[in-house]
């Protein structure tokens, strides 16, 4: 007892050291002393940064710029080294995330050149992607608006300059992936293509962007970032029954999502404090309870359109969104105490980018890019129903609570391949790597698999009812998830095996 305590506190002791701020001014950033910021930090780190607009402009012409950090070749993808984001402002007038975020930027050029061990470690193992504001035009409009008792308006500002709310113009792949869970046989990740998306109507400049952006860098983890209340929001973020404007709706990944929500909501200096005053600057009649500082999306309100599940149904990326303060639009001089309320939770949720497994998928040496990588909990072997794919290096990430598990890889043209793990995430520690050499599938495979019996998986031995189980497992956890045809295949082995186990 006292061993886990003392290794907890060193744990915590590790992502709370965070160190002061030299040379950066608090205060409102408007759009050019923002570049000016971002353009400082890269001449005083230009070996381990590198800056980036995106594909389109703002409606106003305004760049949507990125930093990037990572000790080695910026500009580039490595296999094997996870993709991280944080997008701040993509409420204009909710300003918190957006000075933070070029803190944070000044922290890390700093604390690489002072060689901090954690910042080291992190531009060693990660590729970090910041971009402070989504929302340029909308900070330009809520900046020029007087203040009223202290508060900026409510909403102005909020939108972009066509008046779209950013975080409701994303395609709603919500309801696209509640009617897969429905026939349970469709889709359960990139569930709409770079195509598909784009065509959908009424798309902003911005969000346009973005989607470019997300589907041109294999992001691992990320979050967004807004003001208004004090909280931090895990998928998902629509109801799954659409006529309910509150419903707790889990994703696959709940508990994980609750893990990096927590991982953000309890290194905050006050999010997860349940003495803390609520925000109650919504006209809300009902306040939320948010325990540990955390909520799920739809349970709190639902949203569609929103980036964070598009991030996560369309994507690699798990994404979450984290509400940084009661006040959307503080004044000035206040937001050094954001800063520090908001900096050891910062640095400790971009470390979650490296928590359960990673790996390559090859087969002879060459890689395999667009692989499936399914994942059941052992020994129950129930599966988390959402999958991963490769990238085009053939590597992949998998973030992993601490657990034994079954990784199950299935690519068109290649035999299934098995391995069971045991993930136990330490800090400042990368993923573990688990590899895969997959064998073509007209090729015999030589290598036998690796033997862990779920639980859940059924007892059979004969020849035919081997094949059946065999058929079964690829239909549960296979490729029958590209196939919804092969679902009345499914439904009828599993009425046989009903039969043959009296299940
Ligand atoms: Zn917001």
């Amino acid at each position: 007892m006292r061993l886990i305590a003392a290794t907890f506190l060193a744990l915590s002791i590790a992502c709370n050291r965070a160190f002061e701020l030299k040379d950066f001014t608090f205060g409102d950033h408007d759009y050019n002393s923002l570049l000016n910021v971002l353009n400082e930090t890269n001449k005083k780190c230009p070996d381990v940064s590198r800056i980036y607009s995106l594909d389109e402009k703002t409606v106003e012409g305004r760049d949507l710029v990125v930093i990037e950090f990572t000790a080695e070749k910026p500009g580039t993808h490595l296999a094997g080294k996870p993709e991280f984001k944080y997008v701040g402002n993509m409420h204009g007038n909710e300003v918190v995330s957006r000075e933070v975020l070029l803190a944070l930027i000044a922290y890390l050029c700093q604390g690489y050149r002072e060689q901090d061990p954690e910042v080291v470690w992190l531009m060693d193992n990660t590729r970090i992607h910041i971009m402070p504001s989504m929302n340029p035009d909308g900070w330009e409009l809520a900046n020029s608006r007087p203040r009223k008792n202290g508060q900026k308006p409510w909403l102005d500002g909020r939108a972009n300059a066509n008046e779209v709310d950013l975080n409701r113009n994303f395609p709603e792949v919500d309801k696209l992936e509640y009617k897969y869970e429905k026939l349970e046989g469709g889709l359960n990740n990139h569930i709409m293509s770079l195509s598909k998306a784009l065509s959908k109507m009424n798309l902003a400049p911005e969000t346009r962007a973005v989607i470019k952006w997300l589907y041109s860098i294999p992001f691992v983890l990320s979050s967004n970032l807004h003001g208004g209340d004090l909280v931090a929001n895990y998928p998902y973020d629509e109801s799954r029954d659409d006529r309910k404007t509150s419903q707790y709706s889990a994703s696959p990944d709940d508990g994980l999502f609750r893990y990096l929500a927590k991982s953000y909501s309890k290194h905050h200096l006050t999010m997860s404090d349940p003495s803390r005053k609520p925000c109650d600057m919504s006209g809300d009649l009902e306040l939320p309870e948010f325990k540990d500082g955390i909520t799920n999306g739809a349970k709190w309100y639902s949203v569609a359109g929103g980036m964070q599940d598009f991030n996560y149904l369309a994507t690699n990326c798990f994404e979450t969104t984290l509400e940084l303060g009661c006040n959307k639009f503080p004044y000035p001089e206040e937001e050094k105490n954001y800063w520090e309320e908001n900096k050891a939770a910062l640095l400790n949720y971009m470390f979650q980018v490296h928590i359960g497994i990673k790996g390559l998928i090859q087969s002879g040496g060459k890689r395999v890019g667009n692989a499936t990588i399914k994942v059941m909990n052992m020994p129950s072997g129930s599966p988390i129903k959402h999958d991963v794919l490769s990238g085009k290096q053939g590597d992949y990430y998998r973030l992993l609570l601490d657990g034994d598990y079954k990784v199950r890889v299935v690519a068109e043209g290649f035999h299934p391949e098995e391995r069971c793990i045991t993930v136990a995430n330490k800090q400042m520690q990368q993923a573990q790597v688990v590899n895969f050499d997959l064998t073509p599938s007209n090729k015999e495979r030589t290598k036998g698999q690796t033997g862990c019996i779920p639980t859940k998986q059924l007892d059979l031995s004969s020849g035919t009812e081997q094949f059946l189980q065999d058929s079964l497992y690829d239909k549960l956890y296979g490729d029958y998830v590209y196939n919804t045809k092969d679902y009345q295949l499914y439904n009828y082995l599993q009425r046989i095996l009903k039969s043959v186990t009296g299940n």
